[in-house]
């Protein structure tokens, strides 16, 4: 079987990040104190994040210079490799190409560590001794772990309870890395104690050890809050995957016709696209290449969620951040794809999903582990369930080729390897898996939930009664 991988040298990992924000069909809303309904300014949230990542937040510069110790670390992984997915392309019957980047070849597996070395190198230049946060399933706490470690600090992990209990190998393997890994709710927060007392059994939720992550942080001066996503620092820093993918096309003289790739928080699928939309705002694409996100039907934040002010995190220390929700109290279902269970999403996300400039759809489990399993059986690698989801979009594209007789080419991010989903497989393979999808009623009783918090919210909140 003729497996086709584009790589390159070590020379070609990009030497600037992308930022979307100057480029964007309308500007960003504001984060919003809830308390004072001003705008916070990136000042207010200094004790929080590193400064750096705070200036980089809000920048209008396009293009933001990687520091070389940056550049020096990303070596031990980047280039990632191209694929053709030739195989799969055979089983498909179809005479579209498909093409994907796959990050799963990172120490910790996933595209993470992309944000994870940055975020720690600028913690690390102005002076933190410790960096703080949230993971659900682990991937965001193990690149965190890992990139603390390098640059020689301290992590504190709040790992998401039923995560903590039921998927031991990610807390080991931030073990390793030299984290301290609590399971959330935990009694070292307040905002932990506070869930504990009303719920001693809470199995947790991203939202929680968000909250906890940062109480963490306000009251011990050692410590700064990382995060994985969401935010425009996160999603800029993995522009690195978006970059390289275009030389590998350029070299086999490629341009896709569709880009697709799943979203949690959204920073994967960011990285991936954000440098091909510059090509589309610059007018030098080849194409008009469409973008494609995919969520899951059990966490449709985009797809079935409001477009509203929200907190992104349970306890509500986190400002108001404008972007699609299912309500920040969300408590997910226990799907398997751990990554894509938060109740948010990016607000670049948003803004181009509501200005038609990305298209979103969602799938359930059952059928995006039939495509995961399609996959391994033509490609061989075992995908995570995250990306599984942009698997499912590829192969319903390829077949709609099929019909139509189109050549076109399709690319995907293979974010993360599956290595540590062996029980998500087991019971797919065991028939356990069912299709779940959150019902709409949930969402609009957080909406309504939302609008009596802050009755002041009355932009698409009016819709709710
Ligand atoms: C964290 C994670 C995701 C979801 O987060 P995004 O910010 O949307 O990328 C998806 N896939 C993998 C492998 C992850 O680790």
């Amino acid at each position: 079987m003729p497996f086709k991988k584009i790589l390159l040298d070590e020379e070609d990992i990009p030497k600037q990040w992308y930022c979307i924000l100057p480029d964007l069909p309308k500007p960003l809303s504001p984060l919003i104190n809830p308390k004072t309904r001003e705008p916070v300014s990136p000042k207010e949230l200094e004790p929080v994040f590193a400064k750096e990542c705070l200036r980089q937040e809000v920048s209008q510069d396009r293009w933001i210079n990687i520091p070389e110790e940056v550049r020096e670390t990303y070596r031990l992984w980047r280039p990632t490799p191209l694929y053709r997915a030739t195989s799969l392309e055979k089983a498909l019957k179809t005479p579209a190409k498909i093409y994907y980047k796959y990050e799963g070849v990172s120490p910790p597996g996933s595209h993470k560590p992309n944000t994870a070395v940055a975020q720690a190198y600028y913690n690390m230049r102005e002076g933190t001794p410790r960096l703080a946060t949230e993971t659900g399933a682990g991937q965001w706490g193990s690149a965190l772990a890992f990139a603390s470690m390098l640059f020689g600090m301290k992590s504190t992990v709040y790992m998401v309870r039923a995560s903590y209990n039921q998927k031991p190998y990610r807390r080991i393997l931030m073990e390793l890395w030299g984290a301290e890994v609590y399971p959330s709710p935990s009694n070292k927060t307040e905002s932990g104690r506070k869930i504990l007392e009303e719920d001693p059994k809470s199995p947790g939720s991203l939202g929680i050890a968000i909250s906890e992550a940062v109480d963490d942080v306000i009251h011990h001066n050692d410590a700064k809050y990382t995060i994985g996503s969401v935010l425009n620092h996160v999603l800029l820093h993995q522009t690195v995957v978006g970059q390289e993918t275009k030389k590998q096309l350029e070299r086999l003289d490629e341009y896709p016709d569709q880009i697709i790739g799943c979203i949690g928080g959204g920073s994967s699928f960011s990285g991936l696209y954000w440098p091909f939309y510059y090509d589309k705002v610059s007018k030098k694409a080849p194409k008009d290449a469409k973008f494609i996100a995919v969520e899951p039907t059990a966490c449709p934040s985009v797809t079935k969620g409001y477009y509203t002010y929200d907190h992104g995190d349970t306890a509500k220390i986190i400002p108001l951040v404008k972007m699609h929700t299912l309500g920040h109290m969300f408590i997910p279902p226990p799907i398997h794809a751990g990554g894509l269970r938060y109740h948010g999403i990016a607000p670049t996300i948003s803004i181009l999903s509501k200005e038609g400039m990305i298209e979103t759809r969602a799938y359930d489990q059952v059928e995006v582990f039939d495509a995961a399993s399609l996959f391994i059986k033509t490609e061989g690698i075992i995908p995570a369930p995250e990306p599984s989801h942009a698997i499912k979009a590829v192969v319903d594209e390829a077949l709609k080729c099929k019909k139509t007789g189109e050549e076109k080419t399709i690319l995907f991010l293979l974010c993360g390897h599956g290595h540590f989903d062996m029980q998500a497989y087991d019971d797919y393979l065991s028939g356990k898996l069912l299709p779940y999808e959150y019902p709409k009623e949930k969402v609009e009783e957080s909406m309504r939930e939302l609008k009596r918090l802050y009755p002041w919210l009355n932009d698409e909140l009016k819709k709710i009664h």
